[in-house]
């Protein structure tokens, strides 16, 4: 499993923040992925909602990291875009 915390694309004028853990490995082929999902936080009255499944295993000097981008629930009227690497594999 992964830590990660993000910060939203700038939308109807404000950003909203996100952190949290990815769920645990899923294997595929030779590589894995992880599943995530999460509420940002509370910015101009509203929240979001998101979700998704991380990119591959990018391997880094000690361990990996994954990419993790999308688009948030619509709220409000409006949706926000994310792009994020996720920490180093951390201890279950
Ligand atoms: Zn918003
Ligand atoms: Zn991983």
């Amino acid at each position: 499993m992964h830590n990660y915390r993000g910060i939203t694309s700038y939308d109807d004028r404000h950003r909203h923040r996100f952190e949290g853990q990815t769920g645990r490995p899923i294997h595929n082929g030779d590589t894995h992925y992880h599943n995530y999902q999460g509420v940002t936080t509370t910015d101009d009255g509203h929240q979001h909602h998101y979700r998704g499944r991380t990119g591959p295993a990018i391997r880094t000097r000690r361990g990996h990291t994954h990419e993790m981008a999308g688009e948030t629930s619509l709220n409000d009227g409006h949706r926000h875009s994310y792009g994020e690497r996720t920490s180093r594999p951390i201890p279950e």
